[in-house]
Order: C-alpha cells, then structure tokens, then sequence
C-alpha cells in the first residue's frame, strides 16, 4: 500500500505511510487525528459518534416496532 496523495505532476504518491496512517509524512501524515488534532472540538461529528447515532436509532425503531407487534402502542396512521 502507498500513500497514493495527489502530487504536482499529476501522479500519486508512491511513499509508504507512516504507520497507522494512510498518507506519508510530507502528504499529512504526521498530523494527529481525532482527539489530539488542533482542531478537535467536541467529538459529536466524528465517524465514529455518528455511526454510533444511527445504531441508537436503529435500535430504538426496532423497539418501536416490537411495541407495535406486542399490542403495546398503536402503529402510527
Ligand atoms: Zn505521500
């Protein structure tokens, strides 16, 4: 695998990156990400957290669901 960042002839880079990381050290390799990256603010827009958001709303539209087929609420018209 290669770093495959755009350079000024047009080509990709073909350096190995660094390790953890998918660009070498001159294509932003070397900067941190996540939580020790300068701009880092509060983490609610991360992959992460918002693949987490939707797991939880997958989660809670299955309950209702479940709700619904338990006789428990009534299904929405
Ligand atoms: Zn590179």
């Amino acid at each position: 695998m290669s770093c495959n960042a755009k350079t000024r002839s047009g080509g990709l880079c073909q350096k190995h990156p660094l390790v953890g990381k998918v660009r070498c050290r001159l294509h932003g390799g070397l900067s941190p990400s996540g939580e020790l990256h300068w701009n880092y603010r509060h983490g609610n827009c991360t992959k992460e957290s918002r693949r987490k958001l939707a797991e939880g709303s997958a989660y809670i539209k299955l309950l209702g669901e479940l709700a619904i087929y338990l006789g428990l609420i009534e299904p929405k018209r």
